[in-house]
Order: C-alpha cells, then sequence, then structure tokens
C-alpha cells in the first residue's frame, strides 16, 4: 500500500478550512525567512498557498542574508506582542552568523506553530503536551498519517532513523508516548539493516537517496520517508521506493511527509487562532 501523505493533508486542510468558517476564525500566520535557500522558496510558497487556500492570512516577513541576530530578535519581540498574529515560525535552515536555537527560544511558545520551543518540545518529550500545545508539524503530520492508515504502533518495533530536532527525536518520542518499543538509529549506528530488518515501523529522515533498500525492510512493514533530495532535478526520498513498496506500505517522495508538514502548520495555526 503507498501511504498517501497527499491524500490526508487535504482531507486535515479541508477539515480546517470548515472549522474557519464555522467558528469564523480569522487566523493569521507570519513566516520569517533569512537569506536566500532554493528548497526554503519552495517551502514557503506551499505554505503561503496552502494557507490563502483554507482561510488563513499569511504573510512572509524577508530579511536578508546580511540582518543581524538581533533585528530578527525584535521582529520575534513584535510578534509576540502583535494581538493580530495568531502564529509564526523562522523558516529554516538560517545563515550561518545566526543562531537558529536563539531565535527559536525567544519566540512566545503559544506562538510557536512550529513546535519548536523548548517549552513545546520538553512537554512533547514528557508525554504531557495538551490540546492547545504545538507539536512540530512534520513529526505530528507523521502521526496524522499513522491514524489514517490505522497502523498499529502500541507493542510494535519502530526503527527511526536520523536523530534531528525537528525529526527524528520528536518522533520516536511520539511514537514512544504510544508504545511502541523504538530504536533511533544514526550516522554511528553500526549495522543499520540489523535494526531496520526487525522493524514493523521505520521512519526515515536521514537527506540520503535509497539509505533503506528493499533487502533491510521486512515483509508488510510500514515505511515513512522524511527525506528530500534532489536527482537530476527530481526530487526523491531516502528510500528506494521502486523496490521497498513490492513488499512493504511506503509513503512516496514527492506526496508523502512533505504535504503533511504544511498541512500540520495550518492545524497548529489555526489551534493557535481558536486559543
Ligand atoms: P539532519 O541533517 O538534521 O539529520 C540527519 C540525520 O541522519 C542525522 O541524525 C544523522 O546522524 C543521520 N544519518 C546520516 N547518515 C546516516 C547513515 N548513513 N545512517 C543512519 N543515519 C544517518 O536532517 P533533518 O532531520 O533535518 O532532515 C532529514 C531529511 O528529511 C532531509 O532530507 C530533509 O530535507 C528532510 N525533511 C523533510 C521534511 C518534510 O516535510 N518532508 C521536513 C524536515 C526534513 P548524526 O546525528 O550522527 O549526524
Amino acid at each position: 500500500m503507498i501511504l498517501d501523505g497527499k491524500k490526508v493533508s487535504e482531507k486535515i486542510l479541508t477539515d480546517l478550512k470548515k472549522r474557519i468558517i464555522e467558528k469564523k476564525l480569522a487566523p493569521k500566520l507570519v513566516i520569517i525567512t533569512i537569506g536566500k535557500d532554493d528548497a526554503s522558496e519552495v517551502y514557503v510558497r506551499k505554505k503561503l498557498e496552502s494557507a490563502e487556500k483554507i482561510g488563513i492570512t499569511a504573510k512572509q516577513i524577508k530579511f536578508t542574508e546580511e540582518s543581524s541576530e538581533q533585528e530578527i530578535l525584535n521582529e520575534i519581540d513584535k510578534l509576540n506582542k502583535d494581538k493580530n498574529v495568531d502564529g509564526f515560525i523562522v523558516q529554516l535552515p538560517v545563515p550561518k552568523h545566526i543562531n537558529a536555537n536563539k531565535l527559536l527560544e525567544k519566540i512566545a511558545p503559544e506562538k510557536d506553530v512550529d513546535g519548536f520551543h523548548p517549552i513545546n518540545v520538553g512537554k512533547l518529550f514528557l508525554g504531557i503536551s495538551e490540546d492547545n500545545d504545538m507539536l512540530p508539524a512534520t513529526p505530528f503530520g507523521i502521526m496524522k498519517m499513522i491514524e489514517y492508515y490505522k497502523i498499529k504502533v502500541e507493542g510494535k518495533n519502530a526503527v527511526v532513523v536520523g536523530r534531528s530536532n525537528i525529526v527524528g527525536k520528536p518522533i520516536a518520542s511520539l511514537l514512544l508516548n504510544k508504545n511502541a518499543t523504538v530504536s533511533i538509529t544514526h550516522s554511528k549506528t553500526k549495522n543499520l539493516e540489523e535494526y531496520t530488518k526487525k522493524a514493523d515501523i521505520i521512519v526515515v529522515a536521514v537527506g540520503k537517496p535509497k539509505i533503506i533498500t528493499a533487502e533491510m525492510v521486512k515483509e508488510g512493514a510500514y515505511i515513512i520517508d522524511v527525506g528530500m533530495n534532489k536527482i537530476n532535478g527530481k526530487n526523491v526520498g531516502d528510500v528506494d521506493f521502486e523496490n521497498v513498496i513490492k513488499k512493504a506500505h511506503c509513503s512516496p517522495v514527492p506526496g508523502g511527509v512533505g504535504p503533511l508538514t504544511v498541512a500540520m502548520l495550518m492545524y497548529n495555526t489555526v489551534k493557535a487562532s481558536e486559543k
């Protein structure tokens, strides 16, 4: 089975649009971008388009490569205080001279619709996030996909490949909170396939094409591919999709986790606006 993230995200966006109309909400989202990054430009465009489609007013505030950290901190301060802004994000990555963590820590947790503030991350890790708290969009989207396809998590072996703060660690936590037995693997893991072969669920977030091949997965396993790579102008994930799909369930790239990440940002924005 193909785990169709586009289909799941469309359902989420349709539900959100209804919610905005029924509750007469006027959500407002701001996206701060710093410098120029080709991939980010595409993501930001998709976020702005999605917002517009469902009735969220979204605005991009652009800083240049030369902007100082203080200038951006000042803008964050302004947005924190602005009663007309429900949520905002700093699009990552940021230029090297800027400390992303410092920016993320400055965002008011209730406006942190990317879910990267240490308070939101801490609650997630402690397993005490409540409905009102913000969960990071990509892992949150993966959990929505798992829910949509009724994939059993409790008591299952889940392997997360990659341990970044924005995908690997939080998805491992969310799976653990749902009672999976979770292994987190990374670049120093020896014999990756020893882990993946035993996995009922694999989440791959590395950024290397074909790091997961058909030989590495169990028949009937669920593979969620977060990876985003460009090969000869074509977007591909981290999984050898063509061969893996012959023996396991897998999300494609494009059309998998990407659209879900955008949808969950909208979800968090609507939640912030309701609050
Ligand atoms: P990072 O670069 O922050 O993390 C990559 C992780 O992969 C690291 O933990 C690294 O290990 C691990 N790794 C590297 N090589 C190997 C290996 N050979 N075996 C096992 N693990 C390895 O990336 P992100 O988490 O930010 O992103 C991962 C991918 O997901 C990228 O392609 C990115 O573009 C994509 N992405 C897609 C999103 C979407 O919405 N679809 C959202 C976010 C990311 P170590 O820690 O030891 O260095």
